[in-house]
């Protein structure tokens, strides 16, 4: 479910036209609801219910301080996998004693920040990182909170690139050694064991890989409970979203008519999971960030030129590869609609199969490829749906092009929450060496 929808034949975030802030703010443009991101956030939340729980938003699917203040207020801790990460957390308002630091290279400095702001949890992804972790807390006169990260060698059945629990990946530590590490653990006296975390992957469309995973593991998670007195069990993030359908998927009847039982949903993962989790009587943690925030935003851009050459119509477009790289890294799906919808737009006579590409010189910057949309020509606006994660946050400069604005609507409100960057901040932190000068 989500807060895009045509409302005669004009699309709009919640009660705010998406033309009228392409117009206002320009394009290339990040369009953020406040409701889908709020209520996918209590989806899981009431889905976790039956068990203690809290929920961490995974801050590298859309670090922005309104997306990140959005979900503090709702309840929300984070997953972090930076000491930037974290300060971003808490210029946003969030609560550092929330967050659980993820990542297989944290750096000292960044070790050293998260223990001076008081985490909840290092999750650790090798015994150096233990040994680090315990240094720098004796440096400090501290104790710090730890988690060992369980590969538990399950695959998640997932995008080859964007699978982590599988001996084949570089994340965790092995399902049959975690044990003997959390024995070492206990002679690191600047160490507090606290948990134990696991992240099989992204993007999961079924719940039978997380069942595999919980199962394998929450014996383990019992054990460390009994011997080293583990307070919480974190399943990882990894729930997967509609792509393929995504404005329909923004339709409560949709969900339910009979075709689209097999979908994921809060609901169902948890069914599954609860009865295997309750009896841990540990706190369970989840860490979410595509399920809450992908189906929350959209990146509107603008057409350029349509040009046909050779067999193809290009449509190209003023986002690129920069501001939105999924379709480039993952050959992601992203659906693609005008701002406005004409009548019969679904008809094949009014449609023609297209390329939607940005103007880098690179083949791998295209949106998406034979695709039949409704015609379009210069000017026109087209959004790319279901781009709230891992959206904006992999954007670069290349081609020096700027950073793309993003705006967060509430309601009828609507309010920039990163302004384009200007282009001379694109080389303000450089300079040329005076012997050249
Ligand atoms: C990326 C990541 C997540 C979030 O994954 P989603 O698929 O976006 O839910 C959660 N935990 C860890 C450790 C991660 O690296």
């Amino acid at each position: 479910m989500h807060d895009f929808s045509f409302k005669r034949g004009k699309l709009y975030c919640e009660n705010v036209s998406v033309a009228s802030l392409a117009e206002k703010h320009n394009t290339p443009l990040y369009v953020y609801s406040h409701a889908t991101l709020t209520r996918n956030f209590r989806l899981l939340d009431t889905a976790l219910s039956p068990v203690d729980h809290t929920i961490h938003f995974a801050v590298k699917a859309n670090s922005n301080l309104g997306v990140l203040r959005t979900l503090a207020n709702a309840g929300s801790g984070f997953d972090i996998v930076s000491g930037g990460e974290l300060q971003r957390v808490i210029a946003a308002g969030g609560d550092p004693s929330k967050c659980i630091f993820a990542g297989v290279g944290k750096t000292e400095e960044d070790i050293e920040l998260a223990l001076k702001k008081g985490i909840y949890a290092f999750s650790a992804e090798s015994e150096p990182e233990l040994i680090r972790i315990n240094q720098i807390a004796r440096r400090l006169k501290k104790k710090a909170p730890i988690a060992v990260r369980v590969n538990p060698n399950i695959d998640a059945k997932t995008h080859a690139k964007i699978t982590t629990g599988t001996y084949e990946n570089k994340f965790g530590i092995a399902f049959e050694e975690v044990e003997d590490v959390y024995e070492r653990a206990t002679k690191l006296k600047h160490l507090q064991i606290r948990g134990l975390q696991m992240h099989i992957g992204s993007q999961l469309t079924e719940v039978g890989p997380f069942e595999k995973a919980v199962r394998k593991v929450a014996p383990l998670a019992k054990r460390l409970a009994e011997k080293h007195g583990i307070e919480f069990f974190s399943i990882g993030g990894g729930v997967g979203i509609v792509y393929e359908s995504a404005l329909e998927s923004g339709d409560a009847k949709w969900w339910r008519s009979p075709k689209r039982k097999n979908l994921l949903t809060p609901a169902k993962y948890a069914a599954k999971l609860m009865s295997l989790l309750k009896p841990l009587g540990l706190r369970i943690l989840i860490e979410p960030g595509r399920f809450i925030a992908g189906n929350a935003g959209i990146l509107i851009t603008r057409v350029e030129y349509v040009k046909q050459t050779g067999v193809k119509n290009f449509v190209i477009v003023d986002a690129a590869m920069n501001d939105l790289a999924r379709p480039a890294l993952y050959d992601s799906y992203h659906e693609i609609v005008p701002l406005t919808r004409q009548a019969g737009h679904h008809l094949k006579k009014n449609q023609v199969c297209s390329d939607v590409v940005g103007p880098i010189c690179e083949s791998s910057d295209y949106f998406c490829k034979n695709r039949m949309l409704p015609k379009v020509g210069e000017g026109n606006h087209l959004a790319l749906l279901s781009a709230g994660a891992y959206g904006f946050v992999m954007a670069s400069n290349y081609n020096v092009r700027p950073f793309p604005a993003e705006v967060l609507v509430k309601g009828s409100q609507a309010e920039i929450v990163r302004k384009r960057q200007p282009r001379k901040q694109l080389w303000a932190s450089e300079s040329i060496p005076k012997w050249l000068k």
